[in-house]
């Protein structure tokens, strides 16, 4: 993943901008041995790409009176390592010698930078963006930390002016990211026994559970903790409150699902073993398909479904059969009413979330396609010859893998879903989606 560092001189107001930037994002601690530090990172995902914005145990952005030990301080602490600095200055202060400083020094690291000038509270200081050309002649993106103002212009300027490349290096073996919490969505149709769980999951020995508010005004998020491992279940109508849900409007409404099926990690997909696949069931398929969410098919009610002497692999089966671009989830079948198996199904939920967080090597990922080429080359079209030339793994959370070559006009899509097949039965991430683009050689 990029990364990128927050430069610039005392009081421009670095730490409030990180702060706004990370707010309401996924804070991690990156487990890298041999960090003597702790070393915070946001991972931020914003128009389809993500990057890592690194605050140096908190040190490099730390303000002293002594500018060049400070900036000396922050050139060692990481800059050289990073993809992108985002230089702040403050528009009410206008140009400082310290800046001049700054700008000197950042000038010596040859990093690709963008300026950030902070402090335009209002769109009349706007304007005093131009003064800040003459320090350095570079992009710029106008800010208010205070004012709320281009938060997300912001974000899409960094991804902008992230080098072309920053992505492509990635680090050999598969790194996984700790998140605090992972966030689970418990979707399916009416009486499949959504309530049901999730009361047996408050109930199961060594569960500790607490509810807080969810993001709608009925709802509740359910935080509980297996194994030491914080899940939220979010956009429940919380424990022992099925009483009163009874006789009152659908709680789970198509809408409320489709909203928390964007919102999750891992989505926990609930179906009637005991009955056929419906409509509500095929559309929230389509949401979770949608939005390349990793999930688990929950096949419910099993102890009716076995007095059927139904089998799993008959109910496996019959769920390919209706989703076939789903044939990477795993299946889990359950008996919520008598909180059998509610444990493995929340361990496999975490497996199913650290595979999503997965990467993969570029040297293994480049073995398996030039073997799935060799064994199957593409198919010639409209007479010009496809040519495969490099892959790499560009995000995580669905996992994205990018195949650079010749014109992806001239691939066809049975011959992408057998690379993407073969793709993932090498990958350390096979049950869940994985984005496959193929793009042409700049
Ligand atoms: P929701 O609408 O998805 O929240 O469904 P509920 O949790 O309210 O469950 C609907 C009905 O199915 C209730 O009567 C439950 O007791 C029953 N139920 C839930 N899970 C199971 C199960 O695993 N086996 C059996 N036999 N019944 C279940």
């Amino acid at each position: 993943i990029p990364k990128v560092a927050i430069v610039g001189r005392p009081n421009v107001g670095k730490s409030s901008l990180l702060n706004w930037v990370a707010a309401k994002l996924l804070s991690v601690v990156d487990p890298t041995a041999g960090v003597t530090r702790d070393r915070v990172t946001w991972i931020v995902h914003h128009d389809d790409r993500y990057f890592e914005l690194v605050d140096t145990g908190g040190i490099g952005i730390v303000d002293s009176d002594d500018l060049s030990a400070d900036i000396e301080r922050q050139i060692d602490l990481g800059l050289l390592e990073c993809d992108l600095l985002l230089f702040v200055v403050d528009a009410k202060a206008g140009v400082t010698p310290l800046d001049v400083e700054v700008a000197d020094r950042l000038r010596r690291i040859k990093k690709p930078m963008l300026m950030v000038v902070n402090k335009c509270d209002s769109s009349s200081l706007d304007i005093e963006a131009a003064g800040f050309l003459a320090l350095a002649d570079l992009p710029q993106q106008v800010t208010s930390v205070k004012g709320n103002r281009n938060r997300l212009e912001l974000m899409s300027a960094i991804v902008q002016h992230l080098p072309d490349g920053a992505d492509d290096e990635a680090e050999e073996g598969a790194h996984l990211l700790e998140p605090p919490e992972i966030r689970l969505a418990i979707v399916g149709r009416r009486n499949v026994g959504k309530s049901t769980f999730i009361n047996q999951l408050a109930e199961t020995d060594r569960v500790i559970v607490s509810e807080v508010p969810g993001t709608t005004r009925d709802s509740i998020d359910i935080r509980f903790d297996v194994d030491g491992r914080t899940f939220v279940a979010i956009d429940t109508p919380g424990v022992r409150k099925r009483k009163s849900l009874a006789n009152d409007i659908e709680f789970y409404g198509l809408v409320r699902a489709q909203r928390s099926i964007r919102r999750a990690d891992v989505v926990l997909m609930f179906f009637d073993a005991t009955n056929t696949i419906s409509k509500v069931d095929k559309q929230l398929v389509e949401e979770i398909t949608k939005h390349n969410k990793p999930c688990v098919f929950v096949v419910n009610k099993w102890d009716l479904a076995q007095e059927e002497e139904m089998t799993i692999d008959k109910w496996g089966e019959y769920l390919v059969k209706s989703f076939a671009s789903m044939r990477h989830v795993p299946i889990a079948v359950l008996t919520a009413k008598d909180g059998r198996n509610i444990r493995q199904l929340i361990n496999l939920t975490q497996t199913i979330y650290k595979q999503a967080m997965t990467r993969m090597s570029t040297g293994k990922l480049n073995r398996a396609l030039k073997l799935a080429v060799s064994n199957n080359p593409p198919p010639h079209r409209k007479n010009k010859r496809p040519k495969i030339y490099f892959a790499t793994q560009v995000a995580v959370a669905p996992p994205t893998i990018v195949v650079k070559c010749n014109d992806p006009k001239v691939f066809d899509e049975a011959w992408k879903r057998y690379l993407l097949g073969f793709l993932r039965e090498v990958s350390p991430f096979q049950e869940v989606p994985i984005r496959l683009i193929l793009r042409a050689r700049a």
